[in-house]
């Protein structure tokens, strides 16, 4: 992918729908991405946020719409049985290279350094050569505030620090827009905060991102637009100020409810 430019859509989803035997999960989503545009998904546990963001990450198949990448129709096709993967699974792994993913859940290679977690990809993937790689990997640590940690296990790490890392691992790659699934929701609370302050320089940095989060303070603050998921639908969307002030449904205002 290119350099994007803020008005261009980068990740776009339309009429997507999804679901799992007779049950529902997306219904008819439509959402655009733009660049530098940080997008908050909130919505009560079951709501389908997370199954959204796979879907637009190709990493799990949906039912019903399109996904378009920079204006690129991506993904899957009508057909007879059920649907067909449209893209070539090439094109379809280069495109999801350019997308970061950050779960709940850090992920990193247990018997492999800090560095090490950051620079496998670079190396395996793209194909840079170590010490290419390991400058860059450094890089990225700096950003999350973790360059002392190059050397360490990530087993010597507060969980916070392992999802900064998580995070440099994802950065390093240059993607074109980064997707969270509630990236500070495994950790101790006193941990949340430097995991959203990484988040939060991202986002000033000009950073797309689509960021699933129960976390309505972080959301007020660095969020351009929030979406209220419920039931598979967007029900609500608007800039945080609005969306958190005067909800027009009695589903996200009961919803809000339990953050006050
Ligand atoms: P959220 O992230 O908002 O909590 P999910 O996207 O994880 O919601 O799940 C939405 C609904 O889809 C839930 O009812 C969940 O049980 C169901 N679901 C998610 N993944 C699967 C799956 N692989 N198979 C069957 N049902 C699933
Ligand atoms: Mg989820």
């Amino acid at each position: 992918m290119t350099q994007t430019s803020q008005q261009q859509v980068v990740l776009e989803a339309r009429g997507m729908s999804k679901q799992f035997g007779d049950h529902r999960v997306l219904e008819d989503i439509n959402l655009a991405v733009k660049g530098s545009e940080v997008v908050c998904l909130i919505g009560p546990s079951g709501s389908g946020k997370s199954t959204l963001l796979r879907c637009l990450a190709f990493l799990e198949a949906y039912d019903d719409g399109d996904v378009f990448v920079e204006g690129e129709l991506l993904g899957y096709d009508r057909g007879a049985n059920g649907r067909r993967l449209r893209s070539r699974p090439a094109r379809l792994r280069e495109v999801r290279r350019d997308m970061g993913m950050v779960f709940q859940q850090f992920n990193l290679w247990p018997h492999m350094s800090v560095i090490d977690n950051v620079m496998e990809a670079l190396v395996r993937v793209r194909g840079m050569k170590r010490d290419e790689a390991r400058r860059l990997a450094l890089e990225v640590l700096d950003k999350v505030g973790l360059p002392e940690k190059a050397d360490v296990w990530p087993s010597r790490l507060s969980g916070g620090q392992q999802q900064r890392v998580a995070i440099a691992r994802s950065l390093a790659m240059s993607p074109a827009i980064m997707l969270f699934d509630e990236p500070t929701s495994a950790l101790d609370p006193e941990l949340v905060g430097e995991v959203l302050q990484v988040m939060k320089q991202l986002a000033e940095e000009g950073m797309t991102m689509v960021i699933v989060t129960h976390e309505m303070g972080f959301a007020a603050q660095a969020a351009d637009r929030v979406i209220f998921l419920d039931q598979g639908h967007i029900l609500e969307q608007g800039v945080p100020k609005q969306l958190f002030r005067a909800p027009r449904t009695e589903r996200l205002a009961q919803f809000l409810q339990n953050y006050l």
